[in-house]
């Protein structure tokens, strides 16, 4: 007899800012039996992983990787390897991961500059430049899809612009990552950071990131050691490379289920990924400019894959949010920051980026907002966004 019962959560549907629902043939990987981390055929399998990784970033990178840990030590892995005590960085904050960067680069000693937009806006090149010209920053930092506001950042043009200044980008590539264009080479970053569970369809728990021979050169000019063991990429790399010296023991299961992950991405291609991103973006929209629900970020900045809507006067975030969970299994994030009990955001990343899901939601949230006595036409949501799918 056992005094706990055993695990069987009831399902859920995964439409907030992360997880979201993992691949049914990623979770079947991750049942795999186990390796050896040092067992050839597991290095084999981490060879393949970063070759995959190289072709879904498109990168020729050689540094590209899988950081044992979830999206955040990816960005702490770019930001303490790149920066040393007195180095200057700059921080484009617009949201809630932008301050985090903050938070982060100055536990580095280094010294921050931060520039600001307000949330759910984004920044111009000509705001950057100037930044740039004043001061002469080592590194730049800034999140390509605010997860927090539903703001995307373009960011094609901004490597050119930093090595304009002889500085290193750093792009937060957590949430646009396999939904979503991302050219390492292409826009010159040089480095990037993500994670499993948003847009590659896995569960949480590694943190694929990348850098630039330009990122490996100031690596290896720094003065003083990396202030972090684990996170320290010349360790790292010592086990990457022919050596494979133990570093850590790699967490077998989650790479099974990246690999597989990732196969995915490739098989379906990533351009028809990205397609299938924005379609069922502007099925969602329709319904949710049919349910009343303005979206929070501006227009021409929006992220296809997390949709940021401002609730209506007299709709209560919390009860709203939990009545979709206890009636339809449905979870949905709340605002955060500025935003906080504002706003409700959904996530519609990788696996979830289907037709059935944008539906089930539409028809959820029609209910939930009818009984929290908002006034929506019935049914028109879910006809908005039928519509876009006939076009
Ligand atoms: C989710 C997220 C992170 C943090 O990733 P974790 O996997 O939660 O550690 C960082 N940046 C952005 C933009 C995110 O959306």
């Amino acid at each position: 007899m056992s005094l706990y019962p055993s695990l069987n959560p009831t399902p859920r549907l995964l439409l907030g800012p992360g997880p979201s629902d993992a691949h049914p043939a990623v979770l079947r990987a991750m049942s795999t039996p186990l390796l050896g981390h040092l067992d050839p055929q597991f290095l084999e399998l981490m060879n393949q992983v970063q070759d995959m990784l190289r072709r879904v970033f498109l990168t020729t990178n050689a540094l590209t990787l899988p950081i044992s840990a979830t999206g955040m030590a990816g960005m702490e892995t770019c930001l303490v390897n790149l920066l040393e005590p007195g180095d200057k960085v700059v921080v484009c904050a617009k949201g809630f991961f932008g301050g985090r960067m903050i938070d982060i680069a100055g536990r580095t000693g280094a010294e921050v500059t931060v520039i600001e937009r307000p949330w759910g806006e984004v920044f111009s090149m000509d705001q950057i430049r100037e930044v740039l010209q004043r001061v002469r920053p080592k590194v730049l930092g800034i999140v390509h899809a605010e997860t927090s506001t539903g703001a995307y950042q373009p960011i094609e043009e901004l490597g050119k612009l930093c090595h304009e200044f002889d500085t290193l980008l750093v792009v937060d590539a957590v949430t646009s990552l396999g939904c979503v264009p991302v050219r390492i080479d292409e826009w010159e970053i040089d480095a990037a950071f993500s994670c499993t569970q948003k847009g590659l369809g896995c569960p949480p728990g590694l943190s694929p990131v990348s850098f630039s021979p330009r990122a490996l050169e100031a690596m290896d000019r720094r003065k003083t050691q990396v202030q972090c063991w684990y996170l320290d990429i010349g360790n790292i790399r010592k086990y990457l490379g022919a050596e494979r010296l133990y570093h850590h023991t790699a967490p077998i299961s989650m790479n099974y289920a990246l690999h597989e992950g990732l196969r995915l991405v490739l098989e379906e291609g990533l351009e028809a990924r990205w397609a299938r991103h924005q379609k069922n973006c502007l099925a969602l929209k329709a319904g949710l400019d049919a349910l009343g629900l303005p979206y929070t970020a501006a227009e021409g900045h929006r992220l296809p894959q997390i949709h940021a809507i401002r609730l209506p006067a007299g709709i209560d975030d919390v009860k709203g949010r939990k009545m979709l969970l206890e009636l339809f299994g449905i979870e949905i994030g709340g605002g955060l920051g500025d935003l906080k009990g504002k706003a409700w955001r959904i996530g519609l990343m990788g696996y979830n980026s289907r037709p059935a899901v944008v539906l089930v939601l539409l028809a959820a949230l029609e209910q939930v907002l009818t009984r929290l006595g908002a006034k929506v036409s019935q049914g028109a949501s879910v006809a908005a966004a039928n519509g876009v799918y006939a076009a």
